[in-house]
């Protein structure tokens, strides 16, 4: 029953009934960004057309309406993460800026020369490039947990990486190549054991289950807004208050600042400290009504669904003559990455979009997953609760036709 209620969820989704090439689209390429619901597209709109001023300045009726929603919208992630307090939940404008905020902020305080920043081989390269940009201003070392062939973490090597130097673990919930959950909970306890805090890349993670930052024990829990069905340009940092209280901030300018003097300036308290200039209010308002939406459909039913669809993927794939799946982890999500033998991705992906069929094909933003595997990069179908089986099935049938035409 839970799975006849999404098909109808579908129609939720306006671009959904769109056509590509005189062919109903097949979107599965939401790991790189999902597609939005009406509700999601009616809060903006309403909100430019009746709210819309700028928040926490004026005296006016409209900014106190625009600064309760953005309030509001804070106090709805809190409770979609579970997190103890609003004062942890900043908004960003996405997953890159909620990691470049930890790793400069965290970064001044907590890391010198001579530490060691430990990250997994498996990230995206916006969990990678500003720690090395760290590393580099601080004269710290950037140290890889590796994955094995299936593309499963080498949790066996964690205790050996971790050393009295390492100061932060960050890490991939759900990798964005391979599909891989990782076993957060657990890194979160090895990596306390030694009073290391973990930062975790939520960006694919935070639509696969339910999400509960006390229970993972996370210190800081990264996402964006427009993986999870809401709008681009916002995201969400949180982290526990005991370490934004001792971090410097990021960004100056207005909102964040207590006074300020030319002698002088002192800091707002959390989480204003964290957010300068013009808040993306009306994205973060977009924001809290996907996560109402996606809470209301059930994370744990959307997941459920989502994974008996990459069960059926997986298994018609498979089937498939010179097709190798890359990343066969026990615990997935429903990504897969695939190279047809002997047939660029590229030329994959070209075809498949001629035939209405939206994939993403290169290196996603994980070279050094590409590059453990030796490849020149996978096509990857990414897949949502709205996706369906006969989806699954166009995709199989198009897959044959693309070797028909390089067989
Ligand atoms: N981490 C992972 C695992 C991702 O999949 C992505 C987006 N592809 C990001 C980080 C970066 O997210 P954003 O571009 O929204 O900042």
């Amino acid at each position: 029953p839970s799975t006849i209620n999404l098909i109808q969820r579908r129609s939720d989704f306006p671009i959904l009934s769109r056509e590509v090439f005189g062919r109903p689209l097949v979107y599965f390429d939401n790991g790189a960004t999902t597609q939005k619901p009406l509700c999601v597209l009616q809060t903006i709109e309403r909100f430019y057309r009746e709210i819309n001023a700028n928040i926490h300045r004026g005296v006016h009726k409209l900014s106190e309406e625009s600064t309760r929603e953005y309030e509001n919208a804070r106090e709805v992630v809190r409770k979609f993460l579970n997190a103890r307090k609003t004062s942890e939940i900043i908004f960003t404008s996405g997953t890159t800026a909620s990691i470049n905020l930890v790793a400069y902020s965290f970064g001044e305080v907590f890391v010198h020369q001579g530490d060691e920043v430990l990250v997994t081989e498996m990230e995206h390269h916006s969990n990678i490039v500003p720690w090395q940009l760290l590393c580099e201003r601080k004269g710290a070392t950037l140290k890889v947990l590796p994955f094995d062939s299936n593309g499963a973490l080498m949790l066996n090597k964690l205790p050996e990486l971790l050393t009295p130097k390492t100061r932060i673990v960050a890490v991939t919930q759900v990798s964005n190549t391979l599909g891989t959950v990782n076993p957060i909970a657990e890194i979160v306890r090895i990596a306390h054991s030694q009073n290391i805090p973990v930062l975790v890349d939520g960006a694919q993670g935070v639509k696969h289950g339910k999400i509960d930052v006390q229970q993972l024990d996370a210190d800081f829990y990264a996402f964006s807004g427009h993986k999870i069905y809401g709008p681009t340009g916002i995201g969400v940092l949180y982290g526990k208050e005991e370490w934004l209280e001792r971090m410097v901030p990021w960004q100056g300018g207005g909102d964040m600042i207590a006074t300020v003097s030319f002698a002088k300036t002192t800091f707002n308290e959390l989480p204003f400290k964290f957010e300068a200039g013009t808040a993306n209010y009306i994205g973060a308002a977009g924001l809290a009504t996907a996560l109402n939406y996606y809470s209301s459909i059930g994370p744990d039913i959307a997941t459920a669904y989502e994974d008996e669809l990459l069960k059926y993927a997986t298994t018609k794939l498979k089937e498939i003559d010179g097709l190798t799946i890359y990343g066969n982890a026990p615990e997935k999500a429903a990504i897969i990455s695939f190279l047809l033998n002997g047939i660029h991705p590229y030329d994959t992906g070209m075809i498949l979009n001629k035939m209405g069929i939206a994939v993403r094909t290169g290196n996603h933003c994980t070279q050094p997953v590409i590059d453990h595997f030796g490849i020149d990069g996978t096509v990857r179908a990414s897949l949502a609760f709205y996706n369906t089986f006969e989806e699954v099935d166009r995709l199989v049938e198009a897959l044959h036709k693309v070797k028909e035409m390089f067989g």
